[in-house]
């Protein structure tokens, strides 16, 4: 389907670095086409020098949204003053929505998990979650595992002082308890065995060619792994279990849940069912999920 982009075109964008890689424009624009909106979302490579001036930009452009993708998310959580519940509690934006000149800050990426994590059926409620790492993203996912109901979260992280700081903000009344551990606990003999789901929110896989060590035997045979990193083939983190025949998923479908959730926010109307799926399986040259 192609577009005219003309004199009335309102744009929406992704500001990060890398960015070239992004699947965002393909799944937006899609929808955008889907809809005969005359609006485009393009990628900006914006370096961490510029990133205030390019959040400045937003309203002297009128540019109705940006996503933001590393090394973003947190800074602009400190730049940016009117920001959501969830983008406080995570201490990161994914969002940045332009209300008539006005930059408001949200986060999807909690919300497309959740979402995605309900849709598996991950059997998680009353259970034991364990999460690697404690960036932003894994703080999206502690939040998707309490919000699921999860008993019982441990967070395993190369830092064993950020995993703390993690579970310090993320405790709240009435919340799964937390525990923190090094990555040496992915071979703990007592924890694996009690795991529902393991996911991996680190680059381990993506940025290293190995995962860590970590114990799948041991794990239940109904456990779910999940890799927020997507590929077009099967990530180096979930290799392991795909051969243990363990339920697996990677990081497209929180993706497009939030995608969509920011294509609405952006726009102020959802994107037609399926449409950004498609576009984002195409690009990855996937069939399915
Ligand atoms: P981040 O803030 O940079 O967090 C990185 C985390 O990974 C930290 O806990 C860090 O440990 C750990 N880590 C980094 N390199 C490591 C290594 N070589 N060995 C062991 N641990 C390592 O990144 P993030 O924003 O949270 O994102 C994490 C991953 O999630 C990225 O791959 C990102 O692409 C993915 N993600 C996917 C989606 C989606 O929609 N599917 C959304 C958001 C993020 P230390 O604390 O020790 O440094």
């Amino acid at each position: 389907m192609s577009r005219d982009i003309n004199g009335a075109t309102v744009l929406t964008a992704i500001f990060g670095d890398p960015v070239e890689h992004s699947k965002s424009p393909a799944m937006h624009n899609a929808a955008y086409a889907a809809l005969a909106m005359n609006r485009a979302y393009v990628a900006f490579r914006v370096r961490r020098e510029n990133f205030a001036a390019a959040l400045r930009a937003i309203p002297a452009l009128n540019i109705a949204g940006v996503n933001l993708t590393v090394p973003h998310k947190e800074s602009a959580a400190r730049l940016i003053r009117n920001l959501s519940a969830e983008a406080r509690l995570l201490g990161a934006v994914n969002c940045v929505i332009n209300r008539r000149g006005d930059l408001y800050g949200d986060n999807t990426d909690a919300r497309g998990l959740e979402r995605d994590l309900r849709e598996l059926k991950s059997h998680l409620r009353g259970g034991l979650a364990i999460v690697i790492g404690a960036g932003g993203a894994a703080a999206a996912a502690v939040l998707a595992c309490q919000r699921i109901g999860a008993r019982e979260i441990a967070i395993c992280n190369r830092t064993i002082a950020r995993a703390r700081a993690l579970k310090k903000r993320m405790t709240r009344p009435r919340a799964s308890a937390m525990l923190t551990f090094g990555l040496d606990a992915l071979t703990d003999a007592e924890l694996l065995p009690r795991a529902r789901i393991v996911v991996n929110a680190t680059p381990m896989g993506l940025t290293t060619p190995q995962f860590a060590s970590l114990d799948y035997d041991a794990t239940p045979t109904d456990c779910l792994f999940y890799d927020l990193i997507y590929a077009a083939q099967a990530t180096p983190f979930l290799r392991p279990a795909i051969a243990l025949k363990r339920r697996v998923a990677d990081g497209a479908g929180m993706l497009i849940n939030q995608g969509e959730l920011a294509f609405k926010l952006f726009n102020r109307i959802a994107p037609p069912a399926g449409v950004m799926k498609a576009a984002l399986l195409e690009s990855l040259g996937r069939n399915h999920l």
